[in-house]
């Protein structure tokens, strides 16, 4: 993301408008979209402030909205952001030629010729185009460059390095000084701006040439790649208008425009065998064509007369039930025709509903279907497609993927892929065109391991750049760490996947590299007792460490379990939550950053301004995924270089661990701690099995055990069919009247919360009716059994989740989950896969598989790209793992791709203006 509030909206809209707008229902676009529209509209846009306007009216109740109203929504941003970036090239570039705008664009994109990046401080700026920028200049090539624009280059640096840490500690008062630096900075600039820009632009942009013809070969290339569509023949500005409305705005984005399928209409079929309902070409002379209105309706009818083999006469009716341009001029009585389409016997008569018209002469051959563009048909869409591809196929420009691995994987090269999927010759041989209809042609594996391989390549960089920092705690010396001490204050020996993480751990610990690394155990597998391992070492060394969660629940349990192993080992622990008491939290902050505490368990709380820690050298994130990267930045950011630690029980299938978190190592803890059954799981499924449901568990309730119920709703709700909490609690009460059942749910405070969670453990309440807050962490050994009711509405991973609330101590513990829908429906087949499975890398695995990666998470946030070309399940797993070794291979001998100028700029077109990943930003 950019600091420009246009740039940032058209991102946005562009991520939105992907794949036939699949992106407009990624979570948190309303306001990824209204933030940059209030802030333009803040700013004063001119001439365009009423549309503008009525887009950001269109924004409003975003979130409530349906795909296709969000759809209208976005394309008319995308329409309107249009005109914007017109107009303002208009004005900084008055006088030059057509294709101007694309210029600048792509000079500001390779942080070259704009004034932004002159101004350089932008608040905002994502990690990696900065980085990216910085690097740019730092380039073996910048020897060359004269001293001043050294200068220039390194006052670049700096201001983007502020920047960088400028994002992260939003809360700090350092930032607050860079912001305002910024703001006023960017004032100037833009003040400036008009007047320098041309000339800065034109001038440096000559400098950049004599400096390194490589750089200004590949700035050339990729000129080409990203000029705008208006340079193919017969593209206007209004066509290029309707294309931009889909995200199309540039050749390469023509080019890379996937046929969501193919027809083979290379032959004719013979009326007299062709199957019924299969798709055909029949060729055939026109008998007749009547078209009219008839009682308020349109309606065409073509007939049509084919010959066959055996000299007999066929007819066939054509149908058309709306107009169809131009229809009535290409059919003569007598003329040939091509119809493709299905057939079908309607009253004993052969019939076609709305076919294809095809040109009898050039018609037959394999057809091209593209997504949807508004107001663009099918065949201009052919015609443009392969346009830009013979413009790309022109400019002859060098294979983006490194050519040895083209080679090495047996890929087609990009051009010879493109034109594969854009043109296939009419000879193609049956199982070669099959394989492009099952999109799995090698033409469509090369463009998933381009993507693929430079999502991990600018992942892995990402790593590079944060490991090339050495970590203010000096490496712990080999053997340095005490075993016996950690075993003298828990009270368990660890398992062997526990001490075999800890091990893992204590490595990476004894390099001078920040360790970045990513904890996988399922529920109750013991990652605290490894998190602990990890600070004590960390501890002993004289350093502090943070360990965050998500909720003040698990916050507050955390601290429980911690603080007698903390006792033990003489190790100062303290919380600190968004419900700490004022005086409270200004003793603790004094005692942190005088670095009396040594251990900070805590909430969001820990990122705020004025935590400040004396000597952070370890941060602990617990249940990652439920907190966006940027907070995992933050939380980083106040040490200096610490070691990074991130837990989570949701089990995250390999490819996603691969992509989500590329940065990171993975250890994996896949043994639970002895003496755990795990829990028997049982779905209650159809219109009255609620009731059913509800008696099984209020059975184990009467044998004296404890039990969750767990609701999806905190209150009733007219639009939604599901129970609430407070009408489950009332009815469970009818029916077990002596027992203490209580309530806990998110709207609740936290104080609340933990007087509810300190009854439920000591037994003064028996039942606990929750809403999901209790999903994560929540820790009551002697709870044995859970009802999760209208179970439908969690994901599988979510409801692994909650199963592990159970099953966490020595006897059966049970998991009652309850559906209204049948059992043999859709939902009823997925809560199917729990009942089969305890493990939850089987369920997080066939939950990827039927929901698709954004679900698994529920967020968006959780730094899952999304993907055009690739996938995550079957063939697209080995995929990944070829992509990720070739990259770490070029990483591992390059880490800042100083000697790979090509990938680096290949990374930065491709991350400008997509948001291909959204790593940790720091
Ligand atoms: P999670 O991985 O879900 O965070 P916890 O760290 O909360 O799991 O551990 C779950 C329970 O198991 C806790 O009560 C903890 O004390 C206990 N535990 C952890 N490791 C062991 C072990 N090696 N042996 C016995 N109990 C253990
Ligand atoms: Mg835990």
């Amino acid at each position: 993301m950019t600091s420009d509030p246009l740039e940032q909206l058209r991102v946005a809209l562009r991520s939105a408008a992907v794949d036939q707008f699949a992106g407009v229902l990624a979570e948190g676009l309303g306001q990824r979209l209204r933030e940059p529209t209030d802030r333009l509209l803040a700013a004063g846009v001119g001439p365009q402030e009423r549309e503008l306007r009525h887009f950001r009216g269109g924004l409003d109740r975003f979130e409530e909205r349906g795909r296709q109203d969000r759809s209208r929504v976005v394309a008319h941003g995308l329409r309107v952001c249009l005109a914007l970036s017109a107009a303002r090239s208009d004005v900084a570039e008055a006088g030059k030629p057509k294709t101007g705008r694309r210029k600048q664009d792509l000079g500001r994109r390779l942080g070259k010729s704009s004034a932004k990046a002159q101004a350089g401080a932008d608040a905002s700026s994502s990690k990696s185009e900065s980085a990216a920028r910085t690097d740019d200049t730092a380039a073996p090539t910048s020897k060359k460059k004269t001293a001043s624009k050294k200068k220039t280059a390194s006052k670049k640096k700096t201001a983007s390095k502020k920047k960088t840490a400028g994002k992260k500690t939003t809360a700090s008062k350092k930032t607050t000084a860079s912001k305002k630096t910024t703001a006023s900075k960017k004032k100037t600039a833009s003040k400036k701006k008009t007047a320098s820009k041309k000339k800065t632009a034109s001038k440096k942009t000559a400098a950049g040439n004599n400096a390194d013809p490589e750089l200004t070969a590949l700035r050339a290339a990729a000129e080409q790649r990203q000029a705008s569509v208006e340079l193919l023949p017969g593209v206007g500005a209004r066509t290029r208008d309707k294309l931009a409305a889909r995200g199309l705005e540039t050749i390469e984005d023509l080019a890379y425009l996937l046929p969501l399928a193919y027809e083979d209409r290379r032959r004719t079929s013979s009326l007299q065998d062709i199957e019924e309902g299969a798709a055909v070409v029949i060729d055939g002379v026109i008998r007749s064509f009547r078209q009219g209105w008839f009682s308020g309706r349109y309606s065409a009818t073509l007939r049509i007369e084919q010959v066959q083999r055996n000299g007999a006469r066929l007819g066939l009716e054509a149908r058309w039930f709306h107009p169809v341009g131009g229809l009535g001029q290409r059919v003569t009585t007598g003329a040939p025709i091509l119809l493709a389409g299905v057939v079908k016997r309607f009253r004993g008569k052969l019939n076609m509903v709305h076919p294809d018209v095809l040109d009898p002469e050039h018609g037959l051959g394999i057809a091209l279907r593209y997504p949807q563009v508004e107001g663009i048909g099918q065949r201009t869409l052919v015609r443009l497609c392969r346009a830009a591809l013979e413009r790309l196929r022109a400019a002859k420009l060098a294979e983006p993927l490194p050519p040895a691995l083209v080679r090495e994987h047996g890929l087609p090269g990009q051009i010879e892929a493109l034109s594969a999927l854009h043109d296939p010759p009419d000879d193609l041989p049956e199982p070669a065109l099959e394989a492009l209809m099952r999109r799995d042609s090698p033409a469509h594996r090369r463009l998933a391991f381009e993507e693929f391989f430079f999502l991990q390549l600018g992942l892995l960089r990402q790593r590079g750049a944060y490991r090339s920092v050495p970590c203010a705690l000096p490496p712990l010396a080999e053997g340095s760490f005490d075993s016996e001490r950690l075993r003298a204050c828990l009270p368990f020996e660890p398992t062997g996947a526990q001490w075999r993480v800890i091990a893992e751990i204590e490595r990476d610990l004894a390099r001078s590299k920040p360790m970045l690394r990513l904890l996988q155990g399922d529920v109750g597998s013991g990652k605290t007792a490894v998190a602990f391992a990890a600070a004590l070492a960390v501890l002993d060394a004289g350093a502090q460490a943070a360990l965050m969660a998500p909720t003040e629940i698990l916050a507050e349990q955390h601290l429980r379990s911690l603080t007698p192993w903390c006792e033990k080992a003489g190790v100062r622990i303290a919380l600190l939550t968004g419900s700490t008491p004022r005086a409270q939290r200004t003793s603790l902050l004094a005692l942190l950053a005088a670095g009396e505490i040594d251990l900070l368990v805590g909430t969001h709380a820990l990122l705020v301004e004025g935590v400040d820690f004396a000597r952070l050298a370890l941060v602990i994130v617990d249940e990652q995924h439920r907190f966006g990267v940027e907070q995992r930045g933050a939380l980083r950011d106040k040490g200096a270089a610490p070691h990074l630690l991130v837990m989570t029980a949701t089990p995250i299938p390999r490819s996603l661990a691969l992509t989500a978190f590329g940065e990171l190592d993975v250890s994996v803890i896949d043994e639970l701690p002895p003496g755990r059954v795990g829990a028997t799981t049982k779905v209650f499924a159809g219109a009255r099995s609620l009731g059913r449901a509800r008696a099984a568990l209020v059975e184990r309730v009467r044998a004296n055990e404890k039990a969750y119920v767990v609701c999806p709703l905190v209150e009733a709700s007219e639009a939604i069919d599901a129970s609430d909490v407070e009408a489950t609690a009332a009815a469970l009460r009818k029916l077990v009247p002596k027992t203490e059942i209580a309530v806990v749910h998110g709207r609740m405070l936290g104080r609340e919360k933990d007087a509810v969670m300190q009854r439920f453990r000591a037994g003064e309440v028996r039942v606990l009716v929750a809403t999901t807050v209790i999903e994560v962490g929540v820790d009551v050994p002697d709870a044995r059994a859970i009802l999760i009711e209208h179970a439908e509405r969690f994901g599988l991973a979510q409801l692994h989740q909650l199963r592990g609330r159970v099953g966490r101590s020595q006897g059966q513990s049970l998991c009652l989950l309850h559906t209204a829908s049948a059992r043999d429906s859709d939902a009823g087949r997925r809560l199917e896969v729990l009942e089969a499975s305890t493990d939850g890398f089987v369920v997080a695995e066939r939950d990827l598989e039927l929901r698709g990666p954004g679900e698994l998470f529920g967020t968006r946030q959780s730094g899952i790209p999304r993907l055009r070309f690739a996938s995550f399940s079957g063939e697209g797993m080995k995929m990944l793992v070829a992509a990720r070794e070739a990259a770490l291979k070029i990483i591992d001998e390059d880490p800042t791709l100083a000697r790979h100028p090509a990938l680096r700029l290949e990374l930065r077109l491709r991350t400008g203006d997509t948001q291909l990943w959204a790593g940790e930003s720091g």
